[in-house]
């Protein structure tokens, strides 16, 4: 019976995926996983942490995993090799260390035997690159990139493979083993916890979705983004159970998977961006370097309750609403003057669901210096959009021990902050200014 081998990275399920269906088909099926250091070490402890429990979930669901660490381009024509395989199969990977990653461990593998790498599908609806517009370029802005996007066929989700012979008789080292984070609450890993979130959230939440997205106070957003980012679910599962309801919420939900093949997109085609200016003219401004300020940010001690609401909610469950994401985003680069590296690295670090694409171009959007044109001189006022987007203050008191006894109408003020928003905005605008005419 032919033999191939599955490697695994971010697509940590068994149905609707392309590339296990495709290496089913061929016969036997060695499912591979690669510990790489150059991953493994620089990810935070809590992806670390999500990254073994959804492994363990995987291993389970097959009876078992070839677990192996070291650098793919050795590790996988030797995994290759040892079962006999003459192709692997693998998701497309468009980052910038994965592609390249991908290069080269297909390089080996032709050298070893004349042996196959073959990709089948993405993390991705549209595989980055896809979508062009009529001049056959890729889109710098994401309105007219979502316009050709939904234009854009994604076919019905893979059914999962049935009867699938998993070859298991290979050496493995034992699963990865990340110890959990005493105070971190973590969700559950796995395909049918993924499963299973995304249901509840289509009967009890997807309803509301359009009018209350942007409120942290509320359980309002489907908390689906870690799920994705490890490919527990595939995003086209998710848009084929979108498109059978109707409405302005299914819509929008829409419009937010859209955002997160936008940045793949982007990064794909200018993988620079990662750690580089998307608009380099913004390179050019004077910035502080990282000091008290930063560490009062990271810590959640800034004096304004929103900020170190969200810089709280990041360290206890290593996820933040996406609108506390701009608030502490916009106050990092323009209160603080700070590089929206540093920020961008702080969330990597803690973030289960960090994602080097939708982080960094998260971060550039808010710092002024994105694909869209967000004017930079939009800057977010921490204690208005407190007020707007927590009414009566319950995300803050949730987070914020020291403020839960404080009434909601003098909740939102600062107390004994680092810095006066409205002077530093002043600031923020003039080195924008300078930096404009240079
Ligand atoms: P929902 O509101 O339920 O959205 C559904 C899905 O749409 C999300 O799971 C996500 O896959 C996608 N999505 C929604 N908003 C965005 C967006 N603005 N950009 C890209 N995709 C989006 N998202 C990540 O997945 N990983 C990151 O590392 C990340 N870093 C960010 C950093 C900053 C500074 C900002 C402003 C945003 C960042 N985002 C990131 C986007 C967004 O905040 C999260 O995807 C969202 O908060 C996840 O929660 P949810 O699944 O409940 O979202």
């Amino acid at each position: 019976m032919p033999v191939s081998v599955m490697w695994f990275r971010r697509d940590l399920r068994l149905t609707d995926n392309p590339a296990l269906a495709a290496a089913a088909a061929d016969g036997q099926v060695v499912p591979l996983f690669v510990v790489d250091p150059k991953l493994w070490k620089p990810a935070g402890a809590p992806r670390r942490c999500y990254l073994a429990a959804s492994l363990a979930d995987l291993s389970r669901r097959m009876g078992g995993l070839v677990v192996r660490t070291g650098d793919p381009a050795e590790v996988v024509p030797a995994v290759a090799r040892e079962a006999g395989a003459e192709q692997v199969f693998v998701s497309g990977d468009f980052g910038p260390y994965g592609a390249s990653r991908d290069q080269r461990v297909e390089a080996a593998l032709a050298s070893d035997g004349g042996r196959g790498l073959v990709r089948r599908g993405s993390p991705y609806a549209v595989d980055p690159g896809e979508v062009r517009s009529q001049q056959g370029d890729g889109y710098q802005v994401f309105t007219p990139f979502s316009g050709a996007w939904r234009e854009h066929e994604w076919g019905e989700p893979v059914a999962k493979p049935q009867g699938v012979e998993w070859g298991l008789g290979l050496r493995t080292e034992a699963l990865p083993d990340a110890a959990p984070l005493a105070h971190m609450s973590m969700p559950p890993a796995g395909e049918a916890a993924a499963r299973r979130r995304w249901n509840v959230f289509l009967d009890s939440h997807l309803a509301d979705y359009a009018r209350v997205r942007d409120r942290p106070d509320l359980d309002a957003t489907s908390r689906m983004s870690v799920h994705l980012k490890w490919g527990e679910i595939h995003p086209r599962t998710m848009l084929a159970d979108l498109s059978r309801r109707s409405g302005e919420s299914p819509r929008r939900y829409e419009t937010e998977l859209a955002w997160r093949e936008f940045y793949a997109d982007v990064l794909a085609r200018r993988p620079e961006t990662a750690r580089d200016y998307y608009r380099p003219e913004l390179a050019a401004m004077r910035y502080e370097e990282p000091d008290e300020h930063f560490t009062a940010w990271c810590e959640g001690r800034t004096g304004y309750p929103i900020v170190d609401a969200g810089m709280r909610q990041l360290t206890a469950e290593g996820w933040m609403h996406n609108r506390v994401r701009m608030i502490v985003a916009s106050f990092l680069v323009k209160d603080l003057h700070i590089e929206w590296q540093h920020g961008a690295r702080h969330f990597m670090r803690w973030l289960v669901d960090a994602d080097l694409a939708s982080n960094q171009h998260g971060w550039q959007w808010t710092a002024g210096c994105g694909t869209d044109p967000a004017p930079y001189f939009r800057v977010f006022n921490p204690i208005d959009q407190g007020k707007k987007f927590d009414p009566d203050g319950s995300y803050i008191r949730r987070h914020v021990a020291e403020l839960r006894d404080v009434p909601t109408d003098e909740l939102h003020r600062p107390h004994d902050p680092i810095v006066d928003h409205a002077t530093e905005r002043r600031e923020a605008l003039a080195r924008y200014q300078d930096a404009r005419r240079h």
